[in-house]
């Protein structure tokens, strides 16, 4: 079959998906005892030539034709168990060779050059078989983090040939003077831990040195583990084991592990996919330029069958064989709707329903047009999308520290008026309305002030808040700006989110796009958890508290209803309560109260009937203090929240247990 007869349009065509379209989970290379299979789907050559080396650098060992099979599908098996051995392609097409590897390869050699046939089990660490997950908590709390950023830090307490490493992950570390690195991060109480990027992307020479960075966001093989966070490049089993060692550390301590991915776009568009099936994979304009809607030089055209296959392929492998916990779609905007539930399903009858997280941004960084029928997994969007299908919600983010692309502008902790209606609907989760948009449930949504991308928070308050930005010096009134900021998103309905050392004053020095700036940049300092240790102590006590307070914590559809009474009582200083029952839950506070006061003032709130006790304030977090009663009400510090819950009452439980919302 010619290529020429194809356009983008024919892709989707009854006519192609009934030629080509293969829907068996055996393509790559599976090898074992029972021998050794390749499989690769490559629908428009005449010829595929399999190239065996001995290892990562010498010449062709041996080669052999593969036989065309069904479904623009090529393969050929092997009596020997060929672990070990790395391969790539020979394709011919309409006369013209190029060498490719493997779309579909599990692991990999340098710079993932040449594909690796590997006999998975064997790249298991010491008890990776009875590795589980830890058991799900009452809130998913993320903390998103770079692989390098966490160990670089020389104070990092990580030796050396670990530092920046998978490894720095599976020892203890403390410096000697304080706990770092996985020390700090199991106490931090966080639930899950979001890494950015580490299939193998291509920005980085895996055998250059190490004060090379960049975030990851350019893949090259998608189903093998980066190699420049492997101690040793030259074995392509060493980066698998590591990488499961590190996911095995996780759950050991207490957190799951989700995923970043980035299926949108690929390094270039000179990509395994291309050289397998030339054009397949891209969305092409009319003159056959290529779309870029990920601002990356291309657009990888998911909604194609064999692509959306290639997807939900991958991302059931990572769950399956490395056992993460969760995936976060980089620019989810650019995939259809159709192929994020597609995934949500697939991962929900393989694990259980809700097992694995799954979110997105729902944007894109440009226009990028979907598949005929198709409808991109952005905001608007978001009422077609499953309810386990969870987005970053910026609307909230620029509500409380202002825009995210202007650092001087200001939201409702560094000055901003007006906000108070906005952020009482933001409380939901934008479900009673507010926004342009209205998510199915609060699931949906991912409260966060800051991420990898743009100013830290720190950073953000820096510029937002001084007439001249000093980012390394700790100001007072910067920290309690942050810490409302915490407590806000805190309070919100919905996931939480937060970007590594923003509870400890992260700075990048006003850099909004660090993604290959140096380590040092970019890397957590970790002496800042000391300096800023009141305010991680404030982060940690709004992280367990959070997990005690059903009715922030309510993903069902009807969570938006628990919030009543909200109230504006002057500008700046705004109130709700939340019902906070349980069905037969032992409810410590049947209501909770919550208080903002953004003004520069003290200001007295009037408490209703009951017996009220402090859970957190601007200063202290995961309390339980009796509010000081003024005839004026209870007195909230000028720019701090105060979050109150009324004790149940042994009569008004027994009357809760028959009326609580959310049954
Ligand atoms: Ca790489």
């Amino acid at each position: 079959m010619k290529r020429e007869k194809w356009t983008d349009e024919d892709f989707v065509s009854r006519e192609f998906n009934e030629k080509f379209q293969y829907d068996g989970k055996d393509l790559g290379v599976h090898c074992g005892d029972e021998g050794t299979v390749f499989k690769v789907w490559s629908p428009f050559a005449n010829k595929v030539e399999l190239r065996l080396y001995r290892d990562d650098t010498s010449g062709v060992w041996m080669t052999r034709e593969l036989q065309q099979e069904e479904k623009g599908v090529w393969g050929t098996r092997f009596r020997e168990n060929l672990h070990g051995v790395y391969y790539d392609y020979l394709v011919e097409e309409n006369g013209r060779q190029v060498v490719t590897g493997d779309p579909y390869a599990v692991g990999c050699g340098c710079n993932g050059k040449r594909s690796m046939a590997v006999e998975l089990r064997r790249t298991n660490p010491v008890g990776f078989e009875t590795d589980v997950a830890p058991l799900p908590q009452e809130e998913q709390i993320i903390y998103e983090l770079h692989i390098k950023d966490f160990s670089y830090d020389q104070q990092s307490g990580v030796p050396e040939n670990y530092r920046g490493k998978y490894k720095a992950f599976t020892i203890e570390t403390s410096n000697g003077a304080y706990p770092t690195c996985m020390e700090y991060l199991k106490g931090l109480g966080v639930t899950h831990v979001q890494l950015l990027p580490f299939f193998d992307y291509g920005s980085v020479d895996e055998a250059g040195d190490e004060k090379q960075y960049n975030w990851g966001y350019d893949p090259v093989n998608y189903n093998v583990p980066e190699g420049s966070y492997a101690t040793d490049v030259t074995d392509g089993t060493v980066r698998i084991r590591e990488c499961k060692e590190m996911i095995q550390a996780f759950h050991a301590n207490g957190m799951r592990v989700v995923m970043d991915v980035v299926y949108n776009h690929t390094y270039r568009e000179d990509s395994w996919f291309q050289r397998m099936a030339p054009g397949y994979y891209y969305r092409h304009r009319e003159d056959g330029s290529l779309f870029d809607g990920s601002a990356c030089g291309n657009d990888v055209a998911a909604g194609r069958a064999m692509v959306d296959n290639y997807i939900a392929d991958s991302v059931m492998y990572w769950a399956k064989e490395y056992h993460v916990d969760g995936f976060r779609f980089d620019l989810m905007g650019l995939l259809p709707v159709e192929l994020m539930n597609r995934i949500r399903r697939e991962l929900d009858e393989e694990f259980g329903p809700g097992e694995k997280l799954l979110y997105g941004e729902p944007w894109s960084a440009d226009h990028s047009p979907m598949e005929e029928g198709k409808r991109a997994a952005v905001k608007k969007n978001s009422s077609y999308l499953d309810k386990g299908v969870g987005f970053f919600c910026d609307d909230t983010r620029d509500l409380i520290k202002g825009d995210a692309f202007h650092g001087e502008e200001p939201g409702i902790v560094n000055g901003a008026e007006g906000l108070e209606d906005s952020l009482l609907h933001a409380v939901t989760g934008w479900r009673d309305g507010g926004a342009d948009y209205r998510p199915v449930s609060c699931a949906q949504i991912i409260n966060y002030v800051s991420a990898h991308d743009n100013f830290t928070l720190w950073d953000k308050l820096v510029l937002s808040m001084c007439d001249e930005p000093e980012y390394l010096e700790r100001k007072e009134k910067l920290v309690v700006a942050n810490k409302l900021a915490a407590f806000m998103y805190f309070t919100c309905q919905g996931m939480l989110f937060m970007q590594a050392g923003e509870e400890f004053g992260r700075t990048k020095f006003g850099e909004e796009n660090s993604y290959r700036s140096a380590p040092e940049i970019n890397m957590l300092k970790w002496h800042r958890t000391v300096e800023f240790a009141d305010l991680v102590d404030y982060y940690k006590g709004l992280i367990r508290l959070r997990k005690k307070l059903p009715g922030l914590c309510d993903k069902s559809s009807s969570a938006a209803n628990r919030i009543f009474g909200r109230k504006i009582y002057g500008e700046g200083i705004f109130s709700f309560q939340v019902d906070n029952r349980t069905v037969g839950g032992d409810d410590e506070w049947e209501e909770l109260f919550v208080i903002y006061n953004v003004s520069d003032k003290l200001c007295h709130v009037a408490l209703s009937e009951g017996s009220w006790e402090i859970l957190a304030d601007g200063r202290e977090t995961d309390c339980r203090r009796i509010p000081v009663q003024t005839p004026k009400g209870v007195p909230v510090e000028a720019r701090s929240g105060m979050l109150l819950g009324r004790r149940a009452s042994v009569s008004g439980k027994e009357v809760s247990k028959q009326t609580v919302l959310g049954a």
